[in-house]
């Protein structure tokens, strides 16, 4: 003969992979709904019918306690501010437990056991030990550990098949406070990283449209130096084309101590000089390094044979979301070309 145990059910959902566990060994339950630590009356109602659903469609028994929250305040009285899973919890699950022994002594089960296994935020050894602290000779407290082999995750497969409610605190009042501190914590994060990314991504986007822009005034730096290049007409009329260098002390050609043949540069050179330092002002070149053209100027080299000057900008937009960050409403971007022409090669 199979043995009769009465199921201590905390909920629907927990209880469905304990019956399945259950009955896979041979043992036919019978749920007992204890459950005065339940916050409210709609809360125990709202359980007792998901328990109900389920154990109509498995054609088990189910007996329910009548709901006493006042005798349950009563057995955790001073343990209030007690976290989850201490000392509180212990005295709620003996409180429990204890109405499930007397049940099942006053009606000869075999023992009792309960679903509160199940639950990966329960301790295992912290229900067992609650149970034998209530268990009386007429109903020993069995140990099932239900979590195991993977029970908590089968009653979440099996919860949602029978469409059952599923709680998504403890139980009672102060389990339900915690629940809802956690999840105005969870919102508070939430709300955090998604201003994280949106920055993040913020961020990005302006760099790329910096990045457009800057390629834009240097293509069209490049451009308008092309054209002066192009149409400003060429070094001074004086110019007389250089045929060929001789090499000075250093016996290369193309540095600074070689002397043109058949040709000079002194024309372009002043020509050069005045047109990109008008009145002898080379503070445009004081930004523009890797250029020969102040050396040109002062020193007389000819390795370097002229320059156009082009210079262009732009207006960005700062993006709505970078602005209270940088305090901008729009940047600039821009870019100076200095293009070096030898007569018309440039
Ligand atoms: S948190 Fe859960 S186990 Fe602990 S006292 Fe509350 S209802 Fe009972």
């Amino acid at each position: 003969m199979s043995q009769r145990l009465l199921l201590h059910a905390c909920c629907g959902p927990c209880s469905t992979s304990c019956v399945e566990r259950l009955r896979a060994e041979g043992i036919e339950p019978v749920l007992f709904y204890a459950n005065d630590n339940l916050a409210s009356r709609e809360e125990y109602d709202r359980r007792l019918g998901a328990l109900r659903m389920f154990a109509e469609a498995e054609g088990v028994e189910v007996r329910a306690k009548p709901y006493d929250h006042d005798a349950w305040r009563e057995a955790v009285r001073g343990m209030e501010a007690e976290p989850e899973g201490g000392r509180r919890c212990s005295a709620c699950f003996r409180h429990s437990l204890a109405a499930a022994a007397a049940e099942a002594g006053r009606d000869g089960f075999d023992g009792f056991s309960t679903t509160l296994t199940v639950s990966p935020h329960k301790r295992t050894a912290q229900v067992f030990e609650a149970g034998h602290a209530v268990e009386t000779p007429a109903a020993p407290f069995r140990e099932h550990d239900f979590k195991k082999r993977g029970g908590f995750l089968r009653s979440v497969v099996l919860a949602a098949r029978y469409g059952l409610y599923r709680q998504s605190f403890c139980g009672c009042e102060h389990s339900l406070r915690a629940s809802e501190d956690r999840r105005g914590q969870a919102v508070v994060e939430l709300t955090i990283a998604l201003f994280c990314i949106l920055l993040l991504v913020g961020g990005l986007l302006q760099l790329v449209i910096l990045a457009h822009s800057d390629t834009e005034t240097m293509a069209e730096a490049t451009a308008r130096a092309s054209e002066a290049a192009a149409t400003g007409g060429s070094f001074a009329e004086s110019f007389s084309p250089v045929r060929d260098w001789r090499p000075g002390r250093d016996g290369m050609i193309l540095t600074r101590d070689d002397r043109e043949v058949g040709g000079s540069l002194a024309g372009p050179r002043q020509d050069i000089a005045s047109r990109t330092a008008p009145d002898g002002d080379w503070s445009a070149l004081d930004a523009a390094d890797r250029t020969d053209i102040r050396s040109f100027a002062e020193n007389g080299a000819s390795a370097a044979f002229g320059f156009v000057h082009a210079h262009a900008e732009q207006e960005v937009e700062v993006l709505p979301f970078c602005r209270a960050l940088f305090g901008l409403r729009e940047a600039r971007t821009g870019n100076d070309v200095w293009m070096v022409k030898v007569g018309d090669l440039y």
